[in-house]
């Protein structure tokens, strides 16, 4: 990107509203978790050990005073062990990914973004995703009172979702729209809905197995109607050790590479918790109805160029 374009892109219509509905989104989920007894975690950028995901993304890594440190990739391992600190967390953390090229154009990926990273001790997929529609509908409701204005100037008209939402299985929906299902049902959704039991080889280590349905994870993804796609991923953790081993091993990783999240829980243990994590600035996209994530944040980064700013 040219240094006039950010000219063209911040003297816009556009980026004035999407801004001012994207700082009252940040404000809303923050108010919702703070007045549901959640504590909010500073955000870490860099450490010893971070989220290994499950698509590639080359690792980021800076070396200071000698220490090789990863930029996160998401606060998976923080936010689980920070439930040492208290039960009921959240952080508004930025990630950097090294997304692949083929993911330039799909209007809802960035290499810098930030997520409300949610956690919460002793709770359940089921209660999770409860407080999860909660924050959606709850935030959705207060941008329509507060910025209603503005979203009828963007021609954008936000139908308040019900709960429960819908749920489908990976599964169910695998085999009936096969590799594109999630694009396919997002298209069709009138409302957000989720998609559960996602199999163990589609997620990292971190996600519980169902010890009743091996193969099967607790686990979950939030995906938006009208073609938005994925909002949010998220489901129970595990908290055994010999099944943190076992897990990563599935996945051709060496505990190694999580040497300081393995050492930290076998010292204090590992919580047993849910939680989920959910993209702000796409969250922004969908609000707005914007047609690329680029549009609803001033300093974008996009895959395979260069942003200097
Ligand atoms: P994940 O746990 O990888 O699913 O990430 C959590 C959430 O962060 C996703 O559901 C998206 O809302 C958001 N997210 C993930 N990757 C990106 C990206 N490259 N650009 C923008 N948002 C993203
Ligand atoms: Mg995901």
């Amino acid at each position: 990107m040219e240094i006039e374009e950010y000219g063209e892109k911040f003297a816009s219509p556009f980026l004035k509203k999407a801004l001012k509905i994207h700082s009252d989104t940040r404000r809303f989920m923050s108010d919702f978790l703070k007045d549901r007894g959640f504590i909010e975690l500073p955000p870490v950028i860099i450490s010893g050990v971070t989220d290994p995901l499950n698509h590639p993304t080359s690792r980021s890594q800076i070396e200071i005073y000698g220490h090789i440190y990863e930029l996160t990739k998401s606060m998976i391992f923080h936010k689980q062990l920070a439930l040492h600190i208290a039960d009921k967390i959240f952080a508004f953390s930025p990630n950097i990914r090294l997304e692949p090229e083929k993911r330039k154009t799909t209007g809802r990926h960035l290499i810098e973004f930030t997520q409300i990273d949610v956690e919460m001790r002793n709770t359940t997929r089921e209660e999770i995703m409860d407080l999860g529609e909660d924050l959606v509908i709850y935030t959705m409701k207060k941008i329509t009172e507060q910025d209603g204005d503005l979203l009828s100037s963007l021609g954008r008209k936000l139908k308040i979702p019900s709960k429960p939402f819908k749920k489908i299985t990976f599964t169910d929906a695998y085999n009936e729209f096969s590799d594109k299902f999630e694009e396919e049902l997002s298209k069709k959704a009138k409302e957000p809905f989720w998609i559960i039991d996602i199999p163990l080889k589609e997620r990292e280590f971190y996600d519980r197995e169902d010890p009743k349905r091996p193969g099967v994870l607790l686990d979950m993804d939030l995906i938006y109607p009208e073609g938005f796609g994925e909002a949010a991923s998220g489901g129970e953790r595990e908290f055994e050790l010999n099944q943190i081993y076992t897990r990563i091993a599935k996945k051709n990783q060496k505990p190694e590479q999580f040497k300081w999240y393995i050492e930290f829980g076998k010292k204090f243990g590992f919580p047993k918790s849910a939680g989920f994590g959910i993209g702000i600035e796409r969250f922004v996209r969908f609000i707005t109805g914007a047609k690329r994530i680029e549009d609803v944040t001033p300093f974008p980064k996009g895959i395979g160029e260069f942003f200097p700013l």
